[in-house]
């Protein structure tokens, strides 16, 4: 199932899963057929909560308008209309940094620093929920603010339900699905507040992914998924999950040792080699360019970056 959140009729977010070239408006079924009757707008967070019971009801009424039934509950799926699947995620997005092998010795190299060995735990950092973006809405641009605004293609994930000292061993279960995520970078905010990553990577729309939620049945195996970040179609990023140093499981395994992971989480997993501030010379966005990122068995999102100074 790809299940996304788009601009509705009235203007409001609402929750749909496709359906063929249709989307099902679930927001507007869901709110119709019990027990999800409800006066506010359910959101994505909210059906991520309802868990193996909100996903019956989604698959109820995929089958129902595969028999052509609740029709007036389809509309035209319509790519600009896609918002970020999940708008209000309980907390800031979680992301590994250099998590590949290659793109850890090119960042190191860029920012300066020796070689180090590989690490024995994750380094995690987070992007500001104000970050968020939709899958083909515009990255804002602005030239007083940052003039190194830099591409990172990721995997992502959104977190089923709550949970605390997750094993490895069970932790997938935990995943409600699958996104592609650009963690897009301010390389020179990055470096100048002592290589710290939070304020370089939360500007606003900063954080563009989507384009919908992918059921893990759809994925198979998270750790062998093909990824790909072009800028104006050129190829800039070509990677594989299973080249992660530290894979999906063992992500969610060292996060919730510390933390309760919560449903509507999103975890993003690290990107691979190729980003612009370690090429020769660097490269970085600017205003009309067009960032296309990739996921094998998810699809694309595609942003342009547009001049955007206050
Ligand atoms: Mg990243």
């Amino acid at each position: 199932m790809r299940l996304l959140t788009f601009k509705s009729e009235s203007g409001e977010p609402h929750v749909g899963v496709l359906h063929g070239e249709q989307v099902l408006d679930l927001s507007l079924w869901l709110a119709q057929n019990t027990p999800y009757n409800r006066p506010e707008p359910m959101d994505m967070v909210y059906l991520v909560k309802k868990g193996e019971g909100g996903l019956a009801m989604v698959r109820k009424a995929l089958e129902a308008a595969d028999k052509g039934l609740d029709a007036p509950f389809l509309v035209p799926y319509e790519q600009d209309k896609l918002l970020a699947p999940i708008l209000h995620p309980p907390k800031n997005i979680i992301c590994m940094g250099r998590n590949y092998p290659e793109h850890a010795s090119e960042a190191a190299r860029a920012f300066g620093e020796a070689p180090s060995e590989p690490p024995k735990y994750p380094t995690v950092f987070t992007k500001a929920i104000t970050s968020i973006n939709g899958p083909y809405a515009d990255i804002p641009y602005d030239s007083s603010v940052s003039v190194q605004i830099d591409w990172e293609v990721e995997l992502a994930l959104v977190i089923g339900r709550a949970g605390r000292k997750i094993k490895r061993a069970g932790a997938l279960d935990y995943v409600f699905g699958y996104m592609v995520l650009n963690d897009v970078t301010a390389r020179d905010i990055q470096k100048r507040h002592g290589n710290q990553n939070f304020l370089g990577k939360s500007l606003d729309g900063a954080c563009p992914f989507g384009p919908w939620i992918v059921t893990p049945d759809e994925i198979g195996d998270p750790g062998n998924l093909q990824l790909w970040t072009r800028v104006n179609g050129v190829e800039k990023q070509h990677g594989n999950t299973r080249d992660m140093i530290f894979d999906v499981p063992t992500f969610i395994e060292a996060l919730s040792l510390t933390m309760t992971l919560e449903p509507g989480d999103i975890l993003a997993t690290g990107t691979p080699e190729g980003i612009g501030h370690a090429r020769t010379p660097p490269e970085y966005l600017r205003p009309g360019d067009v960032v296309e990122c990739e996921v094998e068995k998810i699809g694309v999102i595609r942003n342009r970056v547009s001049d955007d100074r206050r």
